[in-house]
C-alpha cells in the first residue's frame, strides 16, 4: 500500500466507532497493514478515553440539592427572603446588641 493513502480523515471516526460500513472496511483493512496508522490510531483513542473521563458527574452534590430544596419550600417568605430586606434585618440585630 503507497504511504500516501492514510485514511487519516477515518482514524477519529473509527476510534469512536461511528464510521459507516464502507468507511470502517477502508480503514480496518489499512490498519491491518500499516503501523503507522494503527500507532496513530492508539492516540486518538487514547484521546478518546481522556475526553470521556474528563466530563465531571452530573448529579450535584446531596448537601447542594438538599439546600435547592428547602430554598424552593420556604418560599418568598422564608429564610432566604430575610437578607435582601435591611430593615427586617436591623430589625433583629437591634435586640441581641442590647444584650450583655
Ligand atoms: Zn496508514
Amino acid at each position: 500500500m503507497p504511504e500516501d493513502t492514510h485514511p487519516t480523515e477515518l482514524l477519529p471516526g473509527y476510534a469512536l466507532g461511528c464510521l459507516d460500513r464502507t468507511d470502517l472496511i477502508a480503514a480496518a483493512s489499512h490498519l491491518a497493514e500499516c503501523a503507522s496508522c494503527q500507532e496513530r490510531l492508539r492516540e486518538y483513542r487514547e484521546l478518546v478515553g481522556f475526553l470521556a473521563e474528563a466530563v465531571p458527574p452530573r448529579d450535584p452534590p446531596p448537601s447542594l440539592r438538599r439546600r435547592f430544596m428547602e430554598r424552593l419550600r420556604s418560599g418568598p417568605g422564608g429564610p432566604g427572603a430575610e437578607r435582601g430586606d435591611p430593615d427586617l434585618a436591623r430589625a433583629k440585630a437591634r435586640p441581641a446588641a442590647n444584650r450583655p
